[in-house]
């Protein structure tokens, strides 16, 4: 299943009012949580040769995510990558991809993003209509965004994903189609599309949380997506996961190992790692992040992943283990994750993974969901029809 890597730049520019992941907007110290990634990557880079799944060309793909990787200067993004690159000895062949954000997008830093190693960007453009951008509290408008898309391909990206917004308020669906239509004539290979989703302690919570629902109809905001995905697929980019759509041969192999169930490594407060069926987290904390990177002791990483005997559940400051899983966890999580695809279930790589029959340890969830027409079987794939993409999370519950 080979291995992964992700790193987390806490940093943004502003807090958009729909967001809860973790993110700062005091960037003063950025240039010392960058050294202090580096020394982490050097460290998960000594354990990779040691417990590294397979000896060979290193991990397969490396994502930069945040936050907004962009915000930053370039050189400490491309210092770090540089540092993974050769202290795991990444192949040439490795998807290595860095979220951007129009605003903080130009040019020549996606010359020096480039030559630094990343082939593939993944810019936050979310709409393209400036009253959703202003709703979103987006720093870029819509002709920064096509700017920024732009200078992208003129830097030599030939990789290119673009997030959109769906489901915002005063959003209407010649909005949505309109702006996927320009993004994909301009050449992206790759589409996410994100219904949005109101979260607790976000200033949208307070604003839409009573009046979401007139505003968007679960029927309405359900027409969106399916529109959204037939206009994709007759646009030759394929839906081929719940929020994910590419051409053909540029689906993110980053994320399909996630769904995949692969073990990735996580550097920077707030990332999250899976590594000898242990997920494990950072704290969100920079601060303490700086502190603690710049001293990781290897015994307590190999306690806390269960490479040694005592399993504490965390390394103050720093690390905390979210869950251990056993072979019966796995199983039960593979319908949960690989159902999020298009390819869905394969019975024969479950039989391969885990000695047993899909077919006969699911059999009453299988019969009764395929029985009301949410999942469909074909030979040894398992599926979720068109009427089971609706009902996507109530399936998968199903099977754990
Ligand atoms: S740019 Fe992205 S990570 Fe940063 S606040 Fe906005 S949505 Fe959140």
């Amino acid at each position: 299943m080979g291995r992964h890597i992700y790193v987390h730049n806490p940093f943004c520019v502003r807090k958009c009012p729909y967001c809860d992941f973790y993110s700062i907007t005091d960037r003063s110290c950025a240039e010392a949580y960058y050294d202090a990634a580096v020394k982490e990557a050097r460290f998960w880079a000594d354990f990779d040769k040691k417990h590294g799944s397979s000896g060979d060309n290193g991990p397969d793909t490396v994502y930069f995510g945040g936050g907004t990787p962009s915000c930053v200067p370039e050189e400490l993004v491309c210092g770090l990558l540089e540092e993974i690159t050769a202290s795991f000895g990444i192949g040439s062949d490795a998807e290595i991809t860095l979220e951007v954000n129009p605003a903080s997008f130009s040019k020549e830093k996606g010359k020096k993003y480039l030559s630094s190693g990343f082939n593939r960007l993944s810019m936050g453009i979310q709409s393209l209509n400036d009253g959703v951008l202003k709703t979103l509290g987006r720093l870029h408008d819509s002709k920064g965004a096509i700017k920024a898309l732009n200078e992208a391909f003129e830097a030599g990206f030939a990789n290119i994903s673009v997030d959109f917004i769906t489901g915002v308020p005063g959003q209407d669906m010649e909005m949505i189609l309109e702006g996927l239509k320009t993004v994909i004539d301009m050449g992206v290979k790759h589409v996410s599309t994100y219904s949005l989703s109101i979260e607790e302690n976000t200033p949208f919570y307070d604003l839409y949380k009573d009046s979401i629902e007139d505003l968007l109809t679960p029927e309405t905001e359900r027409g969106m997506y399916h529109m959204v995905r037939r206009f994709l697929r007759a646009n030759g980019i394929i839906p081929y996961e719940i929020s994910n759509s590419s051409i053909p041969g540029f689906e993110s192999r980053h994320n399909t190992a996630y769904w995949d169930g692969a073990d990735y490594y996580a550097v920077g407060a707030g990332a999250h790692g899976y590594l000898n069926s242990v997920r494990f987290g950072h704290e969100d904390n920079v601060e303490s992040y700086i502190k603690c990177a710049c001293a990781i002791k290897e015994n307590d990483i190999l306690k806390l992943l269960g490479y040694a005997n005592a399993t504490p559940d965390s390394i103050e400051g720093f690390l905390y283990c979210e869950e251990r899983l056993t072979l019966e966890d796995k199983m039960r999580e593979y319908p949960f994750l690989k159902l999020r695809t298009s390819k869905g279930i394969d019975t024969a790589e479950f039989y391969s993974r885990y000695g047993k029959r899909f077919e006969e340890v699911y059999k009453n969830v299988l019969e009764s969901n395929t029985g009301k027409g949410l999942l469909a079987v074909e030979g040894q794939r398992i599926f979720l029809t068109s009427k089971g993409l609706d009902l996507a999370n109530l399936v998968m519950e199903d099977f754990l």
